[in-house]
């Protein structure tokens, strides 16, 4: 089976958020499986070429792939996915992917992907690799089934070729102005593509793609049914609901050797379900980075995030002051909306003992919290998957989380467990999405911190529990099968 994945990002090369983590970790376990994979990605100025071993494909020379009707220049560079027989593709179009970012509200922003989505697909002609699948990943890859069913309908190559389109998060839509159907030179005269992506006065590249395609996924199975809902569906519940015998969740899994308190190379000492005395060594060592004084029994609450209304701050700001009345210490790493990277600032120069925040992205640190915190807050409104939560469980930090989406599917709420002489909670979760409930379940986790037995005991049902791919790649193997069935 030969898949070909499609991606604004992938880590290691270049990461914002999760989609980052899964395009760079479900290939190496689909590989494992017998499937040919291989990822495209646009090439970034970012993008450290040295670093990863780009290998600029000089023989294969230009691509011309016209957008907006004029023919631009593409080149192919090539790497590999570590550890892996994986190849990454990368479009090399410096005058859209050379901008010192990858996402802006430039007015060429659909244009820049239609570049990458026609370049892939007229590379894959020029390779003359067939896909039987072409694995979409959220809106930048959406035109993508309308591309191969309309424009290029006329290459036998694609005759069999399925389309999945994963939605990571149905908040972006990719929405742009009819302009961007000539620019994509999808032809007025097909109207059921047209009619796909009209959406809400202009077009939504997203639309297109779920109407488009085989086979529908997200990341989570309770974000598959909350997205049929208007509160979470963003504008879209109805065109899902149109699909929903083809919608599918599967849970993202991560990277269980990247996040490993064993082995984790950020890490100054190692620890283990069974043995986990070194991890006040490492919360030491973080706080040691920061002006927050160690105190083993004042319990360090992590948050990293990109710091944005879905990921619940708001509640968090309703509450400040209450929240920094509780014993507890917060250290904080993200940056986005300039209210919150301030809220976190300011909490961290007026109580530089209790609080420290880093407005930025780093790898390095995010692991030092993930295994030096004791606790881990997510509060979102909504979290398709959500990765944070599963390396806190891996690494013995207990997660409070909003019940919502993949936070739902992963945490399981100690006293709600425990009510039922249950007592394989991870963590603690709350439903409400108010102050006053994060303010409860945050005092909850306090008080279960103070009993060493049950704390350790909820640690332990965290870092016990089985996160890795295996069964999810299993999953998305089977997706892709259907997916063939079905074209
Ligand atoms: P989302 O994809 O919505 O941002 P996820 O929880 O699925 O949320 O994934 C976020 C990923 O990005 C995680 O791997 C997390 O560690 C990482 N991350 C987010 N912000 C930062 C940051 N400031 N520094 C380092 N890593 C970050």
């Amino acid at each position: 089976m030969n898949i070909a994945i499609l991606s604004s990002e992938c880590f290691p090369f270049v990461k914002t958020g999760g989609l980052a983590d899964v395009v760079g970790t479900l290939p190496r376990y689909l590989a494992e499986l017998g499937i040919a994979v291989k990822v495209f990605l646009p090439k970034y100025d970012s993008i450290d070429e040295k670093k990863f071993n780009l290998k600029f494909e000089s023989e294969f020379g230009v691509t011309n792939v016209r957008v907006a009707g004029i023919p631009r220049a593409v080149y192919l560079h090539t790497a590999r996915i570590s550890n892996s027989s994986v190849e990454v593709y990368f479009i090399d179009c410096r005058e859209y992917f050379f901008r010192g970012k990858i996402y802006s509200d430039a007015p060429d922003e659909d244009e820049r992907f239609i570049l990458f989505q026609k370049a892939v697909i007229e590379i894959l002609q020029r390779l003359q690799w067939k896909p039987d699948v072409m694995h979409c990943n959220d809106w930048q890859t959406g035109l993508i089934p309308i591309l191969l069913k309309e424009n290029y309908s006329w290459d036998r190559m694609f005759d069999a070729t399925a389309t999945l389109m994963s939605i990571h998060n149905i908040g972006y839509q990719g929405k742009f102005s009819y302009d961007a159907l000539w620019k994509a030179e999808i032809d007025p005269s097909r109207e059921r593509a047209v009619d796909a992506l009209r959406f809400e006065g202009g077009v939504s590249f997203l639309k297109g793609g779920i109407l488009f395609s085989e086979i529908i996924s997200t990341v989570s199975e309770m974000y598959a049914k909350e997205i049929l809902t208007p509160h979470f569906g963003a504008g879209l519940q109805d065109v899902i609901k149109l699909r929903e015998a083809v919608l599918h969740g599967v849970l993202n899994g991560i990277d269980i050797d990247e996040w490993n308190p064993e082995t984790d190379t950020y890490l100054p000492v190692h620890y283990s379900a069974g043995n986990l005395s070194n991890k006040k060594i490492i919360k030491q060592t973080l706080l040691a980075k920061t002006t927050i004084p160690f105190d083993e029994a004042v319990p360090l609450i992590g948050i990293i995030s990109r710091l944005v209304e879905q990921k619940g701050f708001d509640l968090i700001e309703s509450k400040i002051q209450e929240l920094l009345a509780l014993p507890a210490q917060w250290i904080i790493l993200g940056s986005g909306k300039p209210q919150y990277e301030t809220l976190f600032q300011t909490m961290s120069k007026t109580f530089p003992h209790q609080c420290w925040c880093h407005i930025g992205f780093s790898n390095e640190l995010a692991h030092l919290i993930e295994a030096g915190a004791d606790m881990f807050l997510m509060p979102s409104h909504y979290e398709p998957c959500g990765l944070n939560q599963m390396y806190s469980l891996r690494y013995g930090t207990v997660p409070i989380v909003r019940k919502t989406g993949g936070l739902a599917d992963t945490v399981r709420d100690w006293h709600d467990y425990a009510a039922q002489n249950d007592y394989s909670g991870n963590g603690f979760s709350f439903v409400p999405a108010e102050g006053e409930a994060l303010l409860h379940a945050v005092k909850r986790a306090i008080d279960s911190f103070h009993l060493p037995d049950e704390w350790k005991r909820i640690q332990q049902n965290g870092m016990r529990g089985d996160f890795s791919w295996n069964s999810s790649a299993r999953k998305y193997k089977r997706l892709y099968e259907q997916a063939i069935i079905r074209r």
